[in-house]
């Protein structure tokens, strides 16, 4: 194993646009390097390198990070192997040392599963494309189904043959461990013979966000009706079913560009769809959406319409699934396709313009879909109207935002010809019932961020209205200011936000020290106890990660929390932030997002070459207002959100006092907020 001083001395040398220099043509662009991107087929350039931070950034693909992930990504080396590669570059003598290290293990164990995942595509891919078996049986079929080459490459299909070892075989041929082989599940384990997971059958890679392949589908290609039709890598430490979207990596730019996600059933109409020049397409591998799904997705865009089968029952199954991603704040359109169609089928022999055309005028709105539909089933029938009545108000209960719930209570009283007011009342029982069970799971956890009544606001470190103070009158509406609109993914955009740029704070002047206010409680010369304010030295991550402590809050976005944890750990435990060591520690699944936040203001200045006027707004400010907005903001927005809970909570007929005197002091909060930012928030 290469010692950790020679890796630290080739960190040291390498220069990024050296290293990839040899690969890209790069010319220079003010400060930066720009070149056309090496991961795609593109006339101008997007592909941007920053000597000054010894980071790249592929705005086409996403990808980014330093030297060694550019190799990696690049030359598929891994990252011994792009250590190697380096030190024999820069002249670099390699010292060796015995690996014991249990955590590298582990790490180095996640990476030789991508390797071999990757090396089993290639094979598969290659064995369909090039030997008899692969010709005759796999490419003919996906030609059968109308796949072009071009949709074949695209999606790096492939052929497993008829053998029991095929892959096995030649994967430890090429020095593959068998280890990994079982992990991933490509192979099977058994003592004298361990074979193939997937024989003769055509596979379909399951590639993540960033493209790299984390399992398999395969198809089986013959008529036996004991065999499952498809086989599905099993769960590992790189394939997490309920965590990935087949597709993703080659939807999420056009998902991101058009502002809306087609979600289908499997991979074919995945395929077919984008064949048919439709991108925008992802598939939840024949099981309804996880969160986690809805969340990947609700990264690129707040709108998704789900594509079902032609068949009424598929359809009735189907329909079960979509209250999840009403509750994630989603607006969620459905189309069904004519009877004893699937997406495929239909994609296969429509037309683009028509097959865009019916999924405009077909798309209908959810909740107006499933009234009408339920509607026709139960016209007739006392009994299974009631239970439609409940079935209607439980989805509209899932939407997050009051006004959109209001708007579908007036839609679905119009298509199922019942009252307003009994929908309403229903609805009330249903959300009544909903608070009480997040309450009591709140009272088991720990809650996010605790205001608690009667406690002075001095202590979240703001001075502001005193909600003790009787002169403050009865609880008024909540005022409303922009930045939070009561618009639910609105909400989750303004968060992330918020998030993000705490990270790039921490980023870019974490370790910097800067004057803050502190706010003291302190006893005057009558006794009396009063707010002092005083500045004091911080580190921005000190300052950062105390208030947050204070606050009891933990970042929302699991990516981000990560890189939040990671880089306060990184500070605590090193005197000197240097960004170039923080990136070769930095664990591979964050390497993106890292890139993304530090290449923010080069995004922009590669917008501009197009030739338009947008300038990065200049920050004027310093890091310590920066770093105080920002946690105030927060701080604001938390406050506001459960403002919002509480005021859905009210009903007309139960005593809302406890609730209301809550609100009231959580309004003087935002108010004592407001006036210590000393400006609408206008800004998120
Ligand atoms: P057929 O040729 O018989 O229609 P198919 O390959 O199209 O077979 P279907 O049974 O029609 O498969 O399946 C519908 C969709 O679901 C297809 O897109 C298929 O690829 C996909 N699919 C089926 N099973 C799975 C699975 N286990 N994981 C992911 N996608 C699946
Ligand atoms: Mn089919």
């Amino acid at each position: 194993m290469i010692s950790k001083a020679t890796i630290d001395t080739v960190f040291e040398t390498a220069r990024v646009e050296e290293v990839i220099g040899d690969f890209v043509q790069l010319k220079r662009a003010g400060s930066n390097f720009k070149g056309l991107s090496p991961f795609s087929d593109e006339r101008s350039p997007s592909f941007m390198v920053s000597p000054a931070k010894g980071i790249w950034k592929d705005f086409s693909s996403g990808k980014g990070g330093n030297a060694v992930a550019f190799l990696m990504e690049h030359s598929h080396f891994t990252y011994p192997e792009a250590i190697r590669y380096l030190a024999k570059k820069y002249n670099i003598e390699i010292e060796e040392t015995e690996q014991t290290d249990a955590e590298k293990a582990t790490m180095d164990a996640r990476e030789s599963m991508y390797l071999v995942s990757e090396f089993a595509k290639d094979y598969f891919h290659k064995t369909l494309l090039n030997t008899e078996e692969g010709k005759a049986i796999g490419f003919s079929y996906f030609k059968e189904r109308g796949f072009t080459n071009e949709t074949i490459k695209k999606f790096s299909l492939g052929y497993s043959p008829e053998t029991w070892d095929a892959l096995t075989k030649e994967a430890l041929g090429k020095g593959y461990k068998l280890e990994f082989l079982e992990s991933t599940g490509l192979t099977i384990p058994r003592e004298d013979r361990p074979f193939d997971r997937f024989k003769g059958r055509v596979m379909f890679p399951i590639q993540s966000m960033s493209g790299r392949i984390l399992g398999f589908g395969g198809r089986i290609l013959t008529n036996d009706k004991k065999a499952a039709k498809y086989l599905n890598s099993p769960e590992s430490e790189i394939y997490h079913k309920s965590k990935v979207l087949y597709g993703i990596f080659q939807a999420k730019q056009s998902i991101a560009k058009l502002n809306n996600c087609f979600l289908v059933e499997g991979y074919t109409d995945v395929i077919q769809f984008n064949q048919a020049g439709i991108e925008n397409v992802v598939a939840s591998s024949g099981t309804a959406l996880t969160p986690d799904q809805i969340r990947l997705i609700n990264r690129l865009t707040r709108n998704i319409t789900v594509l079902f089968d032609g068949d009424a029952a598929g359809l009735r199954a189907s329909i079960r699934g979509i209250d999840l991603i009403l509750e994630e704040g989603m607006n969620v359109k459905v189309c069904a396709f004519p009877d004893g169609e699937d997406p495929d089928s239909f994609a296969k022999k429509t037309p683009y313009d028509d097959l865009v055309a019916y999924l405009e005028t077909n798309a209908k709105d959810f909740i107006q879909f499933k009234a009408s539909l339920l509607m026709d089933e139960a016209k007739n029938d006392p009994i299974k109207k009631a239970d439609l009545i409940r079935d209607m108000v439980g989805s509209i209960s899932k939407i997050p935002d009051r006004i959109q719930r209001e708007v579908y209570i007036q839609e679905c009283s119009r298509i199922m010809d019942i009252s307003e007011q009994v929908l309403i009342s229903t609805l009330a029982q249903l959300i009544q019932k909903d608070i009480a069970e997040v309450a009591k799971k709140q009272k088991q956890e720990q809650k996010p961020f605790q205001v608690h009544r009667n406690q002075n606001p001095a202590n979240t470190g703001y001075s502001g209205g005193d909600p003790e103070d009787p002169r403050t009158g009865p609880p008024e509406d909540y005022p409303g200011e922009p930045g939070y609109s009561s618009e639910p993914s609105e909400k989750v955009d303004v968060l992330y936000r918020l998030e993000r740029k705490i990270i790039e704070i921490l980023l870019l002047y974490g370790d910097k020290t800067e004057e803050f206010e502190d706010v003291l409680m302190k006893t005057n010369e009558d006794g009396e106890i009063v707010n002092v304010s005083q500045m004091k030295s911080y580190k921005v991550f000190q300052r950062i990660y105390l208030s947050l402590q204070e606050d009891e809050v933990e970042l929302a976005n699991p990516m981000f929390r990560g890189i939040f944890n990671d880089l306060i750990n990184y500070y605590l435990q090193n005197e000197k932030f240097s960004l170039e060591h923080y990136l070769m520690q930095l664990p591979s699944e964050y390497a993106q997002e890292v890139t993304d936040i530090l290449m923010e203001d080069e995004r922009l200045v590669m917008h501009n070459w197009e030739g338009q006027n947008i300038f990065p707004k200049t920050k004027q400010e310093t890091v310590a207002q920066n770093v105080s907005e920002t946690i105030l903001t927060m701080r604001w927005y938390l406050v506001g959100r459960i403002i919002e809970e509480l005021k859905n909570s009210i009903s007309p007929d139960q005593d809302n006092m406890e609730s209301l005197m809550m609100i009231r002091d959580y309004n003087e909060l935002t108010r004592a907020f407001s006036k210590k930012l000393g400006r609408v928030m206008s800004r998120f």
